[in-house]
């Protein structure tokens, strides 16, 4: 069964995400993202709603019998919301965050919850297996490899924000076989741009992605944050029955 993981990139109101969620659960969507501790490149933009997101997402979550899966960029915000948090989200920017994947490690010996480990825009294949045996090495073998788009020469002009790295789903799948992984590729921020987002998708289950993991938006032109790579619900919708 292939792993579908949607959301708004960013928790922006109750309103938002009962909304977006909602609309998921009708499409039989199981796994609900939404940003509330964002990485931001520039420190006076939205920087979501942090522990209030967290519990907008939650609840909506729990109204539509999902699962929550989100960004936590240090300990003490995954250790405050642990209990409302399915899947752990690692950024790509805290890829080489050695001591936050060992706490992440540790804090998930027990239970095992999947942590969703997002390649660095610019690590290598072997620089994103070793990241994630900094958790496992713990006990937590349940590490969802998601491949994301890396930076390359082509956006010095390219229209897409990142190259998406396809053929790394099957050298990683090589890569990996030994471990307990799955491979989620994520169409949204590999392009940017939400008129490639259907054509990414097919392309990454076809070379052999177990899942992916898609930006939607109830209204893209006005999200917070990455406005063009969202699909709408049209869009969404359009993309379920075409993978199918
Ligand atoms: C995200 O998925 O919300 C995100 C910020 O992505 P990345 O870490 O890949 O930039
Ligand atoms: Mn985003």
């Amino acid at each position: 069964m292939t792993i579908i993981i949607a959301g708004p990139c960013s928790v922006e109101s109750k309103e938002q995400i009962e909304k977006i969620s909602k609309f998921l659960s009708k499409n039989k969507i199981t796994y609900l993202r939404g940003g509330c501790f964002k990485p931001r490149t520039d420190p006076k933009s939205f920087q979501g709603l942090e522990d209030i997101g967290i519990k907008y997402l939650f609840d909506s979550a729990k109204e539509n019998k999902q699962k929550v899966v989100t960004e936590i960029l240090s300990i003490e915000e995954l250790s405050r919301n642990y209990d409302k948090i399915d899947v752990i989200q690692i950024g790509s920017r805290n890829m080489t965050n050695y001591s936050l994947l060992k706490e992440v490690g540790k804090i998930t010996a027990i239970d095992k919850k999947p942590i969703l480990l997002k390649r660095g825009f610019s690590s290598t294949i072997s620089e994103f297996i070793k990241a994630s045996e900094y958790i496992s090495q713990y006990g937590n073998k349940n590490i969802w490899y998601c491949l994301r788009g890396i930076r390359t020469f082509e956006q010095i002009d390219s229209d897409l924000r990142f190259t998406p790295d396809l053929s790394s789903i099957l050298e990683l799948k090589e890569k990996i076989k030994n471990k307990n992984g799955k491979i989620i590729f994520d169409p949204s921020h590999s392009t940017g741009n939400s008129k490639y987002v259907l054509t990414i998708s097919k392309a990454a289950l076809l070379l052999g992605a177990d899942g992916l993991m898609i930006e939607v938006h109830n209204n893209p032109k006005n999200a917070k944050t990455d406005k063009e790579q969202q699909l709408n619900f049209k869009e969404f919708e359009m993309l379920i029955k075409e993978i199918k």
